[in-house]
């Protein structure tokens, strides 16, 4: 996956296609918390580059890479080293 500063993001939201691959909820809607500055934010919120293979989804307050999503031949690859924690809502 190659991370390109300079291109426009989409909004997290894009990703919920590939996010839905992985997770059964919806995870736009869970929130993130940035391990660089702390801000909190929905994963929909934040802001989504991309390929064909995946997602880099970086913090709307920072701009820290939060998250790497990639789809590969082999599997779904998620790295979350950026984020601190996420909290997803139990179903109502
Ligand atoms: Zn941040």
């Amino acid at each position: 996956m190659e991370e390109n500063g300079n291109a426009i993001p989409l909004d997290g939201n894009a990703a919920a296609g590939l996010l839905g691959e992985l997770f059964a909820l919806d995870m736009t809607v869970a929130t993130l918390t940035c391990d660089g500055c702390g801000a909190v934010a929905e994963i929909g919120a934040e802001r989504l580059y991309g390929g064909s293979m995946g997602a880099i989804f970086r913090c709307s307050g920072c701009s820290a890479v939060v998250v790497r999503l990639s789809h590969t031949p082999a599997g779904i690859f998620l790295d979350m080293r950026g984020a601190r924690c996420v909290f997803v809502r139990a179903p109502q």
